[in-house]
């Protein structure tokens, strides 16, 4: 077995393999190539933490696998990161398990390459203001992936705890793009594009922050309970998501959903539109939103591209189980 640390997964694994590796199981999944496994995900009554195991089969890359791990919101104090994660890949044919891969860096770029994706296919092609919402250690892999998508100008944050917001301007900076840190009112006015990444569990964006033809990626609601969007945003928004299963039940459109606002058949899959099989953005004038919920598949595509690429690059950790 293979074991893949941490250092070299930041080195392999770059925004563009993160793109191509989660943009293709999206399509395998909206072509039922790719499957993900009920998600395990709870509350451990420990340091406050969120754990659980994701699993799923991709039939097209014969990925195989799990990621477990979750959300320590006390580790930042300890100069660790909230999330900790590890993947377990098995051999498709065999059952054999064939690689460990350290998660946190792969978790990071995958979520990144989600959103991205979302951007590239339904963002309005003359986006020039992006909107973060967010400041945390997630936000600026979100900020970097949404740069590469379209021509953006300038970048306008909010975030709960405004003190975190000069570490995103900090990226910002090493991007070259203008940082303004600003009241929600204004960020809804002006972004064209906003990518949300928070912990929260009560809406931040309402119905009247958002102008038409914005393009939303709400990425933070990955857990029953977490809210970052209003109901009725969600319901005026052409929805789109990674999974519909989870975007119904653990992602943004859990809250829409209880409350009747949308129902599934009004949430339409991501990878359907890479693949050209339902339709994006329609007009200048849609409210886009894509819920990506983070989905087992994500985590097995990056790290069986971490693996080719390792295979690749020199000598491998190995152990005999
Ligand atoms: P983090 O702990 O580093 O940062 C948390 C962010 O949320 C900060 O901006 C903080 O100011 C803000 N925040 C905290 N409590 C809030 C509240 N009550 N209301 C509004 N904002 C609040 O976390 P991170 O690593 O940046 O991750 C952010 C979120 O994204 C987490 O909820 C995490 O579970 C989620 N996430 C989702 C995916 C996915 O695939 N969808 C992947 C990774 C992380």
């Amino acid at each position: 077995m293979i074991v893949i640390p941490e250092h070299l997964v930041e080195k392999l694994f770059t925004a563009e393999a993160a793109f191509e590796a989660v943009e293709a199981v999206f399509a395998a999944m909206s072509r039922r190539e790719a499957v993900n496994f009920p998600v395990v995900r709870d509350m451990i009554g420990h340091a406050d933490a969120v754990y659980g195991i994701k699993s799923g089969f991709d039939r097209a890359g014969l990925a195989l696998g799990l990621k477990a791990g979750g959300y320590w919101p006390g580790n930042a104090q300890k100069g660790l990161t909230n999330h900790q994660s590890a993947v377990l890949l098995f051999d498709a044919d065999t059952g054999r398990p064939t690689a460990i891969v350290s998660g946190n860096h792969l978790t990071a770029m995958r979520t990144a390459a989600a959103s991205a994706i979302s951007i590239r296919h339904l963002a309005r092609p003359d986006a020039r203001v992006l909107g973060m919402v967010g400041a945390g250690h997630q936000a600026g892999f979100q900020m970097r992936a949404a740069l590469a998508q379209r021509d953006f100008e300038r970048i306008v944050a909010w975030n709960l705890h405004p003190e975190m917001l000069d570490r995103l301007a900090g990226v910002a900076a090493e991007e070259g793009v203008p940082f303004e840190a600003v009241e929600l009112d204004r960020l809804g006015a002006e972004a064209d594009v906003i990518v949300t990444i928070t912990s929260s569990f009560a809406p931040i964006l309402k119905r009247c922050h958002v102008r038409p033809g914005t393009h939303i990626a709400a990425m933070g609601t990955d857990t029953k309970g977490k809210q970052e969007l209003d109901p009725a945003l969600v319901a005026a928004a052409r929805v789109f998501t990674d999974e519909v299963a989870q975007s119904a039940s653990i992602g943004e459109c859990q809250h829409a959903v209880a409350a009747g606002l949308i129902s599934r058949e009004d949430i339409g899959e991501i990878g359907a539109v890479v693949t050209g099989t339902r339709p994006g953005r329609q007009s200048a004038d849609d409210i886009t939103l894509f819920d990506g919920t983070g989905v087992a598949l994500q985590d097995l595509a990056g790290a069986a591209r971490v693996v080719e690429l390792a295979r690749g690059a020199g000598p491998l950790v190995t152990v005999d189980l």
